[in-house]
């Protein structure tokens, strides 16, 4: 989709629409939503872009908001809360720690490419197999461009933790999640780790909150991650 016809995608939006808002009014008042596991339908299948910028998606991304907030990540895709949508959320610093906040609708990933691919391999972790984290090897610059909340085109550039986000948000809207990246011995590795876990998340978390360490099921998961090494 072109800028102009999201600009008139937005000029568009039917009853309801309160035109161009600011991000800050994005970031307060939303609802959680139960967030997404892996193995379930919407999150292995691509999305759909954005067309409509009006108040109901900027509710919608305010429940984003909300919901990532409560369950402390640092990204959040709409097939993460059910939603078919291709949008993400995000609150994540960079490498120089500055925390940068947006919304991306429609994005596309550019990572440099030949001589200037450099590739860092650091824990991730995803809030659709909470409590689990695997190293994985991805670009450490990436270039999301897409649209604001508004419609109007964006390019955020991103590096350090920024630079993983934005590649871990955009692949989920086009139906992949970071396992899929993963070698089959690492998946393994995470799978435990979460089962391990599992335990503490209830099915609508964060609407409930997630449970008390349980020393007990947390020795049982020791031995039985153990075993899956
Ligand atoms: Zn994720």
């Amino acid at each position: 989709m072109t800028s102009s016809a999201a600009r008139a995608a937005a000029m568009d939006a039917p009853d309801g629409s309160t035109g161009p808002v600011a991000l800050a009014d994005l970031l307060t008042g939303g609802a959680i939503r139960r967030i997404t596991r892996w193995g379930e339908e919407i999150m292995h299948r691509p999305t759909t872009p954005v067309t409509v910028f009006d108040a109901e998606l900027h509710d919608f991304l305010r429940d984003m908001f909300a919901t990532m907030d409560v369950a402390d990540g640092v990204g959040l895709a709409a097939t993460q809360v059910d939603d078919g949508r291709s949008c993400f959320v995000f609150r994540c610093p960079d490498i120089d720690g500055e925390i940068v906040t947006g919304v991306v609708c429609n994005p596309v990933v550019v990572v440099p490419q030949g001589d200037r691919r450099a590739l860092v391999s650091e824990e991730e972790g995803c809030l659709s197999l909470p409590g689990a984290y695997e190293s994985l090897a991805r670009p450490d610059h990436a270039i999301c461009r897409g649209f604001d909340h508004n419609g109007d085109p964006i390019e955020i550039v991103g590096t350090g933790m920024l630079a993983r986000c934005l590649q871990h948000e955009t692949d989920h809207l086009n139906g992949i999640v970071f396992g899929d990246r993963l070698s089959t011995r690492r998946r393994k590795h995470l799978y435990a780790a979460h089962d391990a876990i599992a335990y503490r998340y209830p099915d609508d978390w964060p609407v409930s909150p997630r449970g008390p360490l349980d020393p007990v099921k947390a020795a049982e998961a020791k031995r039985s991650s153990a075993r899956a090494r």
